[in-house]
């Protein structure tokens, strides 16, 4: 997911637009879009997303145990989502890919 936000850079010495680069919740890369210097880059974004998915995957059971508990009408969406999980994986594999 890409996101615009302004921000001072500090190549062009005055706050400018800045696409800001999400994978997953990791932040990957800020980018400035008037001269395109990279601000902040995530430079090992395969290593850094298999941490955040292994976080993802241990917290996975509790994370679903506690929606069931407290939002009970979740458990219709649940199929879903489990079904779509490997495309939207797919989906963010593909984005740090690129
Ligand atoms: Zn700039």
């Amino acid at each position: 997911m890409k996101v615009k936000s302004s921000l001072m850079c500090q190549n062009c010495g005055r706050q400018t637009s800045h696409e800001l680069h999400y994978v997953g919740s990791s932040l990957h890369e800020i980018r400035c879009l008037q001269c395109s210097t990279e601000t902040w880059g995530h430079h090992h974004p395969v290593a850094g997303y298999v941490g955040e998915m292994r976080g993802r995957i241990v917290t996975k059971p509790w994370r679903v145990l506690r929606e069931m508990t407290t939002e009970p009408a979740a458990i219709r969406s649940l199929l879903p989502r489990v079904a779509s999980k490997p495309v939207r994986v797919a989906s963010e594999l593909i984005e740090i890919l690129r």
